[in-house]
């Protein structure tokens, strides 16, 4: 994944971890949706690393797991877009979160 590549989903910026998982904007509206006071201008080790210390709760889920459970379905996502052509929207990737249930976090 060079960093002179666009990103597929959107072809409007360089396909870096924090565009991918953060700032794309076809992702920032599905993280807004869920936790609003994350952006900032942590680097992506640090930005990975505060949200999967944090021992907030975003209603009665740990935001650790949630933040885990979006990273992979945002890499899933662009990879389904990106080798089977595969659109999926941010209110899709929602029902599939919950589908995960974050079962064992309550
Ligand atoms: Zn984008």
């Amino acid at each position: 994944m060079g960093q002179s590549e666009e990103f597929p989903l959107c072809n409007l910026g360089s396909e870096s971890f924090l565009y991918i998982f953060r700032d794309c904007i076809k992702v920032k509206d599905m993280w807004l949706s869920n936790h609003a006071s994350f952006f900032s201008d942590s680097d992506w080790l640090e930005w990975l690393y505060i949200n999967l210390i944090s021992v907030e709760h975003v209603v009665k889920y740990q935001w650790r797991l949630i933040f885990g459970v979006m990273l992979d379905l945002v890499w899933w996502r662009r990879n389904g877009f990106v080798f089977n052509n595969n659109i999926i929207d941010n209110r899709q990737l929602g029902e599939k979160a919950m589908a995960y249930g974050f079962c064992c976090s309550h």
